[in-house]
């Protein structure tokens, strides 16, 4: 049964990129995992507010956080819900504002690169092999990767640019290291925050808010909320495959059976 969960998020990463990108683990993701090319994600389309959205599992009108500043307040997400529960978490991130998403007591592990520091693929390939590495010797119930590099390039150089696409081809490979030494128990959700045009997001248009959407797990998919899937829809769905009750404050379905 795979009842542990490895969530990746490319921020930034369009449904085209995913196509475009050129990577064969793209092709073969979307062969071998239920993938959703048109989830949504939440209004505002920034970063902060559609982390928060996921992890909390409620519009940012609930959460109040809008921009990419952190507004402090009384909630309830997914690291907290899994401690409540006994369960162990760890997260490895390059964007220090993530840093708000979780109680620090409700993380077990934590790996910070920064991105200030070192250039693009450098703090990728870190995360990733520390991710690998930490998943494949401690198996906590539930690991979140956060790949940033597609963003970084849309909004240096353009969403739909060669570049964003060599950015994505860069993060398909990085999916592909580390699903191909991941434990059996796994059950893997591969999404991105929001979308992009130009060199910005944010927006209300569908190219900011349309996100891509993979599941890999031998759960049954719910077919009609899995068509229909919301970006805060994926906190309730990690709790269903790591089996404990989702938080009475969330708003977001189980994409599950
Ligand atoms: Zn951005």
């Amino acid at each position: 049964m795979q009842n542990k969960v490895l969530l990746i998020l490319c921020d930034g990463m369009r449904p085209d990129a995913v196509l475009k990108c050129g990577h064969p683990f793209a092709g073969k993701l979307m062969s071998t995992a239920r993938y959703n090319p048109h989830a949504q994600t939440v209004f505002p389309s920034w970063t902060l507010p559609c982390h928060m959205s996921l992890f909390h599992s409620v519009d940012p009108s609930e959460h109040r956080v809008l921009g990419n500043t952190f507004v402090p307040g009384e909630r309830k997400g997914l690291f907290e819900q899994l401690r409540d529960f006994g369960k162990s978490t760890s997260f490895f991130y390059s964007w220090g504002e993530l840093k708000d998403l979780y109680d620090p007591y409700a993380l077990c592990y934590g790996h910070f690169v920064s991105e200030e520091y070192f250039p693009h693929g450098k703090v990728t390939e870190l995360l990733e092999e520390n991710c690998e590495k930490f998943i494949n010797e401690y198996k906590p119930d539930f690991a979140f990767l956060y790949l940033e590099t597609t963003d970084s390039i849309g909004h240096e150089i353009g969403w739909g640019t060669e570049e964003y696409y060599k950015a994505a081809n860069h993060s398909f490979g990085i999916i592909e290291k580390i699903m191909s030494n991941l434990p059996e128990d796994y059950s893997v959700i591969v999404l991105a925050d929001h979308g992009g045009h130009d060199q910005t997001h944010g927006t209300e248009d569908p190219i900011d808010m349309t996100i891509p959407l993979f599941i890999k797990t031998d759960f049954e998919i719910d077919e009609e909320n899995f068509e229909n899937a919301n970006i805060i829809d994926v906190a309730p769905t990690i709790c269903k495959i790591i089996g404990i009750e989702p938080s009475k404050k969330w708003k977001g379905k189980n994409l599950l059976k």
